[in-house]
C-alpha cells in the first residue's frame, strides 16, 4: 500500500454524520469530527473513551482515526488546553490522528447503537423507546424471551458483559419487561417505572436510585458504565470497515465503572 492510498476522512465523517443523524441530536458534546487529521485514513482504532491510553494504542498501530463514544469539549468542562487535554489533543495534532466521536447518536442508533447492541446479547427484543413514539429515544424497553428472577438476569448479565453487576431488588417479581439505557442514566428510573417496566438497567449508580428501586417496587441493575458502551462503537468501526475497505480494530482500555 503506498503512503497515499486510503479512504479520505471527510467521506467517512460525512456518511457517520448521516448514518447516526448527528445533527437531530441535542448533546453535551460536538458529534462528528472532533479533532481534524490526516485527509486519507487506512486504519481506524475504536474504543470507549479517547483516554490518553487510547491514544498512544493509535500511536502504536499507526491508525489514522481514532473513533470513541467519549471524545472532548464536553459542556462545563474548563476551555483551556492545559495538562491531561494538552497531552491528548498534541497526541493527536502531533500524530495527525483524526478523532471522530458519537455520544448520544451512537447511543440510539436502531442497529449499530449501545443500546442497540446490549439488547442483542442479552436477548431482549426491543419494544419501544424510554420516550415511547420519540425514534431519537435514547434507551428502551424490551422484553426477555422468557421471565428471569433478578439473580438468574445478572448472572447472565454478568456473563455477556464478563462483569459483575451491582443489583438493587425491588421485591420478588420476576423480569419480564426490561428497560434500560447504557451508560450513566440510573436516574431515567422513574422513566421506565412509568412504562411498567419490572427492572430497569443502566451502566452506573447512585445513592437515591437505591431507595428509588426498593420503594418504587422496580429492580435496578448497574451493569457498569464502560462495559454497557463497549458495543456501538465496535459495530460503527466494523461497520465502517466492510463499507469502506479499510482496517479497524477495537481496544478495550479497561475501566471498572
Ligand atoms: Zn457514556
Amino acid at each position: 500500500m503506498t503512503e497515499k492510498s486510503g479512504v479520505e476522512a471527510k467521506r467517512i465523517v460525512d456518511y457517520c454524520d448521516q448514518l447516526l443523524q448527528s445533527e437531530k441530536f441535542r448533546d453535551y458534546a460536538p458529534n462528528g469530527l472532533q479533532v481534524e487529521g490526516t485527509p486519507l485514513v487506512r486504519r481506524i482504532l475504536s474504543g470507549v473513551t479517547a483516554c490518553q491510553a487510547l491514544l498512544d494504542e493509535a500511536v502504536a498501530w499507526e491508525a489514522d482515526m481514532v473513533l470513541v463514544h467519549h471524545g472532548y469539549f464536553w459542556k462545563g468542562e474548563g476551555a483551556s488546553v492545559t495538562g491531561i487535554k494538552r497531552r491528548r489533543l498534541k497526541t493527536l495534532l502531533g500524530q495527525d490522528i483524526n478523532l471522530l466521536a458519537y455520544h448520544l447518536p451512537l447511543d440510539a442508533h436502531p442497529k449499530l447503537g449501545n443500546n442497540a447492541r446490549l439488547a442483542r446479547l442479552l436477548g431482549v427484543e426491543i419494544q419501544d423507546g424510554l420516550e415511547p413514539g420519540n425514534p431519537l429515544s435514547v434507551g428502551n424497553l424490551g422484553v426477555l424471551s422468557e421471565p428471569m428472577q433478578l439473580d438468574q438476569f445478572g448472572d447472565l448479565v454478568a456473563h455477556v458483559l464478563d462483569r459483575t453487576p451491582q443489583l438493587i431488588s425491588g421485591g420478588g417479581h420476576p423480569i419480564r419487561r426490561l428497560a434500560f439505557c447504557t451508560g450513566a442514566a440510573d436516574r431515567m428510573i422513574e422513566q421506565a417505572l412509568a412504562l411498567g417496566a419490572d427492572a430497569f438497567l443502566s451502566g452506573e449508580i447512585s445513592e437515591p436510585v437505591v431507595h428509588f428501586a426498593r420503594e418504587a417496587g422496580i429492580h435496578y441493575i448497574a451493569a457498569g458504565h464502560h462495559a454497557t458502551e463497549r458495543y456501538g462503537v465496535q459495530a460503527l468501526g466494523e461497520h465502517l470497515a466492510r463499507h469502506f475497505g479499510i482496517e479497524h480494530r477495537f481496544c478495550d482500555i479497561d475501566n471498572p465503572v
